[in-house]
């Protein structure tokens, strides 16, 4: 049926009930059929882009730019003082170079584009009265979504039911602070931010759940009316390292300009024609100026950011790349990302037995063995028999910790999956190994309502009716929490809280995670369940202990890490003596560096720095602490545990205001702050929530923690690259412009002209070409051996820029000084009476003499730490190639009759070759 929308409609004033049949849908969702119907009539749900910047408006991007102007300037110039070849061919270049631009510049914004979409958006709705995930852009009107917190509200809804509903809309109104939701109509004139029963599409859902019918998807909703209002940024890439180069561009332009116009003044003092000291002037400033230095930035970038996507870590924020080389902290989640999360129900446990878990992994194959029983007969596996069952007790307690989750077991070819929590997911396996499945189980005993899991709470808890019409309230979660409201026992013996604080203590030693699982029976009153009525009188019924063993690639890379002078911090929910356990096996509690490098230990506090150190510090004893007290522990201590999401924001600032780079990884909703304090915020791709994926700079899409280290160690290589580039570019320019600067000033006048070793067109000829051919090669460069094994590089690099400005000038100096000879020595043997092809034959030598220098100075740059040996010849095949190509050219550049023309170059005699070559 085909239904007419009414873009006007005042979807907040409806009820929800008129919502729904507006846009003819029901309480069970759409149809599946009826879905894709709308999906091919309405299109996708996505948010038509804005304008993008033209493939002209590109193009003038590359020509506006001084430096240009500068060459074409000089270009009229030749032109007007007759020397037309000399103009044609800067034009040329500038045309070429204009070209090279914005091919790179296009491909490299087109593939950083192109990455925003290997994280896409998922959703979940009802259709045919089935929840199912799928991407948001096949969302369309009339479709039910389920919101829970973290997720990102895919389009605009007209909300149907909720529960403690809050979304932050600032994406829509600018206000940061959450709104609560409703479900009640409110008036038709009501403010966007009043629309209380209305969801918009690409707010965060921070709290609480909810479903909402969707009344407008992509361009219709408001947020896509607005971004249609909007134009859209250009791809430009930009960090700060360019913003750097591009202020010192700017300084060195200047620069240039005013050693151009002295050079000017002074050539006019020594007699020179005015043309030909404008001549001289300008080509000295074409010589000095780094052309080709954008582009190569650009494409180092670009392919460091796509090597990273190759390697599973999605680089959103680009400057991020730069960030990961000086990365010297990094902050961790436990579960998922330094564990493998797949949990294991090893042993349960009971006020009057415990009993052991056989079996690994998702497979429900195992059995009950009870503690204390003797040796339980095992099979060639390793298995129990599985027809052990557990007792009654166990089971009811089995059976309550299933009830009170999510998550489904489902075998797919031959391969048991989990689906929702795998904390929930090893219930279910442990359940079924008692042969009874969550299904069966769930269906006898239907929920009515449930306050689900989050972080901050640290609990679960549901409202269930059993077979005998009874009602019970179902708690899971954390030791502590469930503990404090318990006042009774299975059995119903008082609580007591030694025992069960030391069976807890007994697993978690082991590095288990522990779930304390406790009811409030005949609690049939109304059909909900709050936090206040479960704050006291629960029974607990016992533990669930289970595995979760860290991933062996984790517990390298902290080691590759440690190498690294990077130290690795482990953040946990979980409770402080599992974490501690797992952060030892990880190898994050022995070795830990007392101090931070620097002189005089860490911190102000000397004597605290002296102090032993426990294994792991709680959220409540960082919570206890000021801020100085926080910052020693924040430096010393590498385990945290019970640690809710809002002091991971304390702790990073600790860590940076202790001048620590910082990358801390999230994947919760209130994980969103710290993710945008660190200075490399990581969000989980696969378990993170929308939240934390809008705010981190780089998304795992892996989930795994041994990405990170394939991330900085790329980080850590463009770094380097972009400064063998640099290293290898600005010698070549200043040693040209010194060139013509020696010339001007002190070279003998010949037939009242200068006697110029380089000719403007020349000295582009050697930036263009070596650009494409040698400084492209080395932004490829493999990452050096020790590139994992060196500390990471301070957040200011004087060092760096000192090393760089020496090498500038003995190289150029270098450069120069084998030009001038080569160029003098040509003359010479020509008598010293200076012909017309006598100085195109000096100059040629000069230009070539240069140009091989160069080839083998870009050999010397492929390392910077050690000797060229080191990294191998055939690490960077680029380099080979280019050299090779910029031989041929240089010998096309000799020898061709009509690059002659253009250069003004002339054969060179054989032994000239020689006399270049050894100079080089
Ligand atoms: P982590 O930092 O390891 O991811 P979480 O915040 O996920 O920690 O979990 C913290 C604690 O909350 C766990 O130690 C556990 O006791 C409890 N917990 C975790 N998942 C659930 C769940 N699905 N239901 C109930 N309790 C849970
Ligand atoms: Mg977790």
């Amino acid at each position: 049926m085909h239904l007419t929308l009414n873009i006007t409609h005042h979807w907040h004033a409806d009820s929800p009930d008129s919502a729904l049949a507006a846009t003819n849908s029901g309480p069970q969702g759409l149809a599946a059929a009826a879905a894709t119907e709308r999906l091919a009539q309405d299109g996708p749900n996505e948010i038509p882009k804005g304008r993008e910047e033209t493939t002209l408006q590109i193009i003038w991007r590359q020509i506006n730019n001084p430096l240009i102007w500068v060459l074409l300037g000089a270009g009229a110039l030749s032109v007007a003082i007759g020397k037309g070849t000399d103009g044609l061919t800067v034009f040329a270049v500038v045309i070429l170079n204009a070209v090279i631009g914005y091919v790179q510049e296009s491909r490299a914004g087109k593939a950083i584009a192109a990455l925003a979409s290997l994280v896409p958006q998922n959703a979940t709705v009802l259709r045919d009265g089935q929840e199912t995930a799928i991407p948001a852009r096949e969302i369309v009107r009339g479709d039910l979504v389920v919101l829970r917190s973290g997720d990102k509200v895919p389009a605009d809804l007209r909300l149907v039911s909720l529960k403690s509903l809050q979304i932050e809309e600032s994406a829509l109104t600018g206000e940061s602070l959450p709104v609560s939701k409703t479900t009640d109509p409110v008036d038709a004139g009501a403010p966007l931010g009043d629309r209380t029963c209305l969801a918009f599409g690409g707010t965060l859902v921070t709290w609480g759940t909810g479903t909402g019918v969707v009344v407008a998807t992509g361009a219709e909703t408001e947020l896509g009316r607005i971004q249609l209002m909007m134009n859209e940024a250009g791809t430009k890439v930009e960090t700060p390292l360019t913003r750097q180069i591009e202020q010192l561009s700017k300084m060195l332009t200047i620069v240039i300009g005013v050693v151009a116009l002295l050079l000017l003044i002074a050539g006019l003092v020594r007699g020179y024609a005015i043309g030909d000291a404008i001549l001289a002037a300008v080509t000295l400033a074409v010589a000095a100026i780094p052309e080709g230095l954008p582009a190569v930035i650009t494409i180092a970038l670009a392919i460091g950011v796509q090597r990273m996507a190759d390697r599973k870590a999605v680089v959103r924020i680009l400057p991020a790349v730069e960030t990961l080389g000086s990365v010297n902290t990094i902050c961790s989640d436990k579960t998922g990302t330094l564990t493998k999360n797949e949990m294991t129900v090893q042993a349960i446990w009971l006020p009057a037995e415990s009993w052991r878990v056989t079996g690994v992994g998702y497979e429900p194959k195992g059995g009950f063995v009870r503690e204390g029983s003797g040796a339980a007969p095992v099979d060639a596996a390793g298995l129990a028999p599985t027809d052990a069952p557990p007792s009654a007790a166990a089971l009811e307690l089995l059976k309550a910790a299933v009830l009170c989750s999510d998550s489904t077991l489902e075998q797919a070819g031959g391969e048991w999956r989990v689906t929702g929590d795998p904390t929930e997911g090893a219930l279910v396996v442990a359940l079924q190994k008692a042969g009874i499945t969550a299904a069966e189980l769930r269906a006898a005993n239907p929920r009515k309502d449930a306050i689900p899991f989050e972080s901050e709470r640290q609990y679960m808890a549901t409202l269930n009716q059993r077979a005998d019409g009874t009602c019970q309230f179902l708690v899971k979660g954390g030791a502590e929490v469930v503990f404090q409201r318990c006042t009774e026992m299975a059995g119903g013996r008082p609580f007591d809280a030694e025992a069960a604080h030391e069976a807890m203590r007994g697993y978690a030693g082991q590095g288990m995670r522990v779930l304390a699982i406790a009811e409030k029976p005949n609690v049939c009153s109304d059909n909900t369940v709050e936090e206040e009525e479960l704050h006291q009188g629960l029974r607990l019924l016992g533990l669930v202990a289970m595995i979760d063993p860290p991933r062996a690639e984790a517990i390298e890379a902290v080691a590759a890490f440690k190498r690294a002078g990077i130290v690795t911090k482990m953040i946990t929910g979980d409770h402080a003596v599992t974490a501690a356990a797992i952060g030892q096996q990880l190898g994050l509690t022995e070795g830990a560096p007392l101090t931070d490098g620097r002189p005089g230990g860490i911190g102000a506090n000397a004597s605290a720095a002296a102090a032993p150190i426990a294994p792991a510090t709680t959220g409540s004893e960082l919570e206890a602490m000021d801020d100085a007290q926080l910052r020693t522990v924040a430096l010393r201590q590498n385990v945290f545990a019970r640690v809710a999401p809002e002091q991971k924001l304390r702790l990073v600032k600790a860590l940076q205001t202790e001048g620590q780079v910082v990358a801390m990884t999230g994947d919760g909703v209130n994980d969103g702050p710290a993710l945008r304090q660190a200075d490399i915020g990581v969000a989980m791709g696969i378990t993170g929530t929308e939240v934390a994926k809008e705010a981190g700079a780089i998304i795992l899409t892996d989930d795994n923690f041994a990405t990170i280290r394939s991330a900085v160690e790329e980080g850590r290589r463009v770094y380097d690259n972009l400064i063998k580039s640099f290293a290898f570019l600005l010698p070549t320019n200043l040693g040209e412009g010194l060139i013509i600067l020696i010339a001007v000033l002190f070279f003998p006048f010949v037939g009242g002209t200068i006697l110029m070793p380089i000719e403007p067109t020349q000295v582009l000829w050697i930036n263009l070409v070596s650009t494409i051919t040698l400084s492209l090669p080395l932004a490829l460069e493999a990452k050096e051996p020790d590139v994992m094994e060196r500390p990471p590089r301070p957040k200011q690099d004087p060092g760096t820029a000192r090393f760089l400005a020496v090498r500038t000038l003995l190289v150029a100096l270098f450069f120069t000084a084998q030009a001038l000879v080569v160029f003098l020595s040509i003359i010479g043997r020509h008598g010293g009476s200076v012909s017309h092809g006598a100085l195109a034959q000096a100059q040629t030598g000069a230009v070539t003499a240069v140009v091989l220098a160069q080839i083998f100075y870009v050999i010397q740059c492929r390392s910077i730490s050690g000797f060229v040996t080191e990294i191998g010849f055939r690490s960077n095949l680029f380099i080979w190639y280019g050299i090779g190509l910029l031989l041929l050219l240089q010998v096309g550049f000799v020898y061709l009759p009509f690059l002659q023309v253009a250069f003004g170059t002339a054969p060179l005699a054989g032994g000239d070759w020689l006399l270049v070559l050894g100079s080089a």
